[in-house]
């Protein structure tokens, strides 16, 4: 956060959280800054756009001279309007993040942007990498829609984008936007950098939105499944981002009390900065890594080392010999029996020299609706054992098809990291 915050932002977090506020473990950070008032946030708001849009206009004034397009100086100078409602988006310029998913129905999207009460404007900038042909016509083709359409005063395109652009884009717009084609954005943490600044996201549910969004911190686009890179859903979802602006997110930006300021939207911002800024800062996460992994996994290699790495020397002959017999095991037999609403599974395997007690046998079902994979440990019949093979049980609810239901053999054993140290997993086929 101290990274991407700008100096107003600083100032205003400052006041109401102290300047310590990013250390520690952020308790109090939502109550205090839930108490600032809607006045404070909206000129906290007004003021970071206003320097947005004379940055955007020193940086494109800079960047049509250097480029030779001297016939658009006097235009940079004067493009935008401090008080209109200003939209981000900048990205590598890859297919999958779809920077072309606004110019789905250019007429629509001029239509939005040039509103004569109601206008818009929408920074972008980007970068494709120099061989990669698909993503230049990407950039090509806003270059040119802007040019054609004469929208200097609603759309800038930057280019060049990096670090210290990112930093001035994300301090000053009043939306982050982001349209990538799920489930192909591991993360997108630029829409984590408004966060600080007062900017709200309006975004695939997708990456860090699919759990940070709901209703009253931003906007969401798609359903939440995945639709492969079929163009009737671009062209839905195209149609969706255009409805969300037209329908909510404009109206509500321009909706002023008799004081100016426009209370659903300062309430939205609030709650954004107040519920996301602390769950999606560094700070959360290194505490979440250093508590979950770094310090158990510190405490299990004290354990290893402990008496010339005893355990850990077990552990490695332990790895080899499953190893080394992994290949010999063999599924021999699954039966499935139905007892009143229940499975009841049987299966017979072959381990080998295996010792039992170093596996785990697991009877599997991908997981339906988005809920996590059925994983059910199943049981050694201890009666039921001959030299090498072994007879495991297990019963579950009948309430999916018997045919969803595999069976698999997990390594398992005292002191090991599965899969990351072993990931031995044998599937029935
Ligand atoms: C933050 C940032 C990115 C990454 O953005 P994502 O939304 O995670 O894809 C890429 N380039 C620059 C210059 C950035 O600042």
């Amino acid at each position: 956060m101290p990274s991407w915050d700008s100096a107003f932002a600083d100032d205003l977090w400052t006041d109401s959280c102290g300047k310590d506020r990013w250390r520690g473990n952020l308790e109090g950070l939502e109550e205090h800054i839930s108490h600032l008032s809607d006045k404070q946030l909206w000129q906290f708001r007004t003021q970071s756009r206003n320097e947005l849009v004379r940055y955007v206009r020193k940086r494109f004034e800079r960047q049509v001279s250097i480029s030779g397009e001297s016939g658009l100086i006097e235009t940079a100078k004067q493009i935008f309007n401090p008080d209109t409602l200003t939209l981000g988006f900048a990205r590598r310029f890859v297919p999958y993040k779809r920077p072309d998913l606004l110019l789905h129905d250019p007429q629509r999207l001029i239509r939005i942007l040039t509103h004569h009460e109601n206008p818009v404007q929408l920074v972008i900038a980007g970068k494709a990498s120099p061989y990669d042909e698909s993503g230049k016509t990407l950039i090509r083709r806003w270059v040119q829609f802007i040019r054609q359409n004469n929208l200097y005063n609603h759309i800038v395109f930057l280019s060049d984008y990096d670090i210290q652009l990112t930093e001035n884009l994300v301090q000053g717009v009043d939306v982050w936007l982001n349209t990538p084609r799920r489930p192909w954005e591991a993360s997108g943490t630029s829409g984590m950098k408004v966060l600080v600044n007062g900017g709200i996201n309006l975004s695939e549910l997708d990456g860090w939105w699919a759990e940070a969004y709901t209703p009253e911190v931003g906007w969401a686009i798609g359903d939440g499944q995945e639709h492969g890179n079929d163009p009737a859903w671009d062209a839905k979802e195209a149609q969706q981002l255009y409805d969300l602006l037209e329908q909510h997110v404009i109206p509500e930006f321009y909706a002023r009390n008799p004081a100016g300021i426009p209370e659903t939207w300062v309430s939205r911002m609030r709650k954004s900065m107040s519920l996301l800024t602390p769950r999606f800062s560094a700070n959360r996460t290194v505490r979440e890594y250093t508590e979950a992994y770094y310090l158990p996994a510190a405490a299990r290699y004290i354990k290893r080392a402990v008496e010339k790495g005893t355990a850990g020397k077990r552990i490695v002959s332990v790895c080899n010999n499953l190893k080394n017999q992994w290949q010999n095991i063999r599924f021999r037999a699954m039966k499935i029996e139905s007892v009143e609403n229940k499975f009841l599974i049987h299966a017979q395997i072959w381990l080998g020299e295996i010792n039992p007690g170093h596996i785990s046998m697991e009877l599997y079902a991908d997981g339906i609706n988005g809920e996590p994979a059925v994983r059910q440990e199943m049981q050694r019949d201890p009666k039921d054992t001959t030299d090498g093979e072994y007879v495991y049980e297990v019963q579950v609810a009948a309430n999916r098809p018997a045919g969803d239901y595999t069976i698999r053999i997990v390594p398992r054993y005292e002191g090991i990291s599965v899969p990351l140290e072993n990931n031995l997993i044998l599937w029935q086929r």
